[in-house]
């Protein structure tokens, strides 16, 4: 039996790995199921799993969901905050750790399964973005496996696993082409843009997911954090990732190759698939996703991506030429951005305004240490949080 801690159960990607664990409980075991603050959530999958622990980020939240347990007389172990996340994801019973918790509070936990030597399924590319090299020295030092459950990346380890050990150049890939479906506002005019709701940008036309990447997919900062995940899992340079365009979301992402080939990983957007591949890699499991009908699907499309449009895109791939702490900085400014969009604060064209302009003021440096990392991440969160307040104004 393997057994696998869910950071972040309770939400789309937790729900989507329960879902496939449920298919094959005898191959895996739940050791320990995370949330931030549903307690009914995960009171219940705790009393549907029985997992020998359950974490809540929140202190007030973890007595209640003890309280329930109790009640229901569930043997399940409650512990609570960021000490709770981490002791779960290192414990000696848990095999694999599927990072699932959203944004940067995900960072700790996930450097700690990767410390213990764990597999870890990375969906939380927060994470990576902000900490690239030291949690990649992390996994190499500890012998960690990481696998990645983010769509695009995962589509591109199935069209190019040996490039994972033997690095880019020596497998012949000269490209990697990362697909985005555009989101909800491909064609939305321009001028309209400044007036667009939290739930308009949340209805992604083609996947369903928490609010903050539904939000980073209607910026596209969602593929901008994806370039530079790309970049640190295949050890390559944003000029070697292209982003294409490709509103059905059937491909999910390419590779190209010297020679000229193309190949990539073809599946109905659905987030099983991924989850599958990484928790059987190298072998392949059932998901319960829909076989692809070509026939109904009839057209796929491809298109260049607007920066005028996508301002985030731009920033992103910026953030990472210049390189150190400033994709912490990126990934900080637009969390609080995102946040106080969701919360009706500012409106959807302040996000990257809001990003663009803490990129400029907060200084970037080497990312020798998690301190440092920690710090500019801080200093982040408080120069844009200031700059809310000014517009919100
Ligand atoms: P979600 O909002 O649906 O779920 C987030 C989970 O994290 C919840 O269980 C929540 O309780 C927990 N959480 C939130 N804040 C926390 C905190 N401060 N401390 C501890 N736990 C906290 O998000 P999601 O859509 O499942 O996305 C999760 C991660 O996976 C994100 O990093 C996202 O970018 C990535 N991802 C998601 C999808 C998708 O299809 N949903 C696809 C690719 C990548
Ligand atoms: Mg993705």
């Amino acid at each position: 039996m393997i057994g696998v801690t869910i950071l972040g159960a309770t939400g789309s990607i937790g729900v989507n790995t329960l879902d496939v664990i449920s298919r094959h409980r005898d191959r895996f075991s739940v050791i320990a199921l995370t949330a931030n603050r549903n307690v009914k959530s995960l009171a219940q999958q705790c009393l549907d799993w029985l997992p020998r622990y359950a974490v809540m980020a929140d202190e007030s939240c973890a007595e209640r969901l003890q309280k329930i347990l109790q009640d229901k007389g569930a043997d399940t172990e409650v512990l609570a905050g960021s000490e709770g996340l981490q002791l779960v994801a290192r414990h000696k019973e848990t095999d694999y750790v599927m990072a699932a918790i959203v944004g940067a509070a995900g960072l700790l936990p996930t450097l700690a399964a990767a410390e213990a030597g764990k597999r870890i399924l990375l969906a939380n590319k927060e994470s990576l973005v902000m900490s690239g090299q030291l949690f990649i020295d992390a996994v190499r030092e500890h012998q960690a496996e990481l696998l990645p459950i983010d769509s695009e990346h995962n589509a591109i380890f199935q069209c190019m696993p040996s490039a994972f050990k033997e690095g880019f150049k020596k497998s012949g890939v000269s490209r990697i082409l990362l697909t985005a479906s555009g989101g909800p506002f491909r064609t939305t005019p321009l001028n309209e843009l400044y007036k667009v709701t939290p739930d308009q940008a949340c209805a992604h036309p083609n996947w369903v997911m928490g609010r903050k990447i539904s939000v980073d997919s209607a910026t596209m900062m969602n593929k901008g954090l994806e370039v530079i995940e790309a970049c640190w899992l295949f050890n390559t340079t944003p000029d070697h990732v292209q982003v294409v365009l490709h509103p059905q979301s059937v491909i999910h992402s390419m590779v190209e190759y010297i020679d000229g080939s193309v190949l990539g990983q073809l599946s109905n957007p659905d987030m099983r698939t991924p989850i599958a591949y990484a928790l059987a890699w190298p072998e392949r499991l059932q998901a319960g996703v829909d076989r692809l009908d070509l026939f109904d699907i009839a057209r796929l499309d491809f298109e260049p991506p607007d920066l005028e449009r996508f301002p985030c895109l731009r920033l992103a791939r910026e953030a990472m030429q210049l390189g150190g702490t400033a994709t912490a900085i990126l990934n900080a400014a637009n969390e609080i951005a995102v946040e106080e969009f969701l919360n009706g604060h500012i409106r959807f064209t302040n996000i990257a305004e809001v990003v663009e302009t803490t990129l400029a003021h907060v200084p970037h440096r080497a990312a020798s240490t998690l301190e440092i990392i920690l710090a500019d991440d801080v200093a982040a969160r408080e120069y844009a949080r200031n700059m809310v307040q000014e517009l919100a104004a």
